[in-house]
């Protein structure tokens, strides 16, 4: 006697088959590269205070990092994809919202949405975050972490975080 599959097509049953959406908070994230240019410079203070505050990243001819982005987003999967967001539609978020205006860039004087602002990582998780939050189409941005080198990273879980109630 063959057995009856209840979700296989073509069986007995008239009922059409039907997944079992899971319920639990998750987090996914996105990791892009880019290559950027900057300086660490206050103009508001004396050259030597700057060189004495930011060292080598005073460099008034510029340098440059291989920054490592780390963009997470924070929700329930949807019944209907299991996703909490498509990541190709995060890919093109950051692409859209940070590749295209950072990449092969000098974040000092060709990204607007940067003007006025010292790109320190820790100003630059905060910026991006602001850039790609009302971009998502799903989920809630959760965290924006920032390599500037492998050793040193800035993260930013958006402007109600505070840290004594760290996400985890
Ligand atoms: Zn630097």
């Amino acid at each position: 006697m063959p057995v009856s599959l209840p979700h296989s097509r073509g069986q007995a049953s008239p009922s059409k088959p039907r997944v079992r959406p899971l319920k639990g908070t998750t987090i996914v994230t996105r990791r892009v590269h880019f290559n950027a240019a900057h300086r660490l410079h206050n103009p508001e203070f004396s050259d030597s205070w700057n060189e004495g505050t930011y060292g080598p990243c005073n460099n008034p001819n510029w340098h440059g990092h291989n920054y490592e982005l780390e963009v997470s987003v924070i929700g329930e999967p949807d019944p209907r994809t299991g996703y909490v967001c498509n990541l190709s539609d995060l890919k093109q978020i950051l692409g859209e919202a940070i590749l295209t205006p950072c990449d092969h860039r000098n974040l000092n004087v060709e990204v607007g949405f940067l003007e006025g602002v010292i790109p320190t990582t820790e100003n630059l998780v905060i910026a991006f975050w602001n850039q790609i939050a009302p971009k998502l189409k799903s989920g809630r941005l959760h965290r924006v972490r920032l390599y500037e080198s492998e050793r040193n990273f800035a993260e930013y879980y958006g402007p109600k975080f505070r840290g004594d109630a760290l996400p985890d």
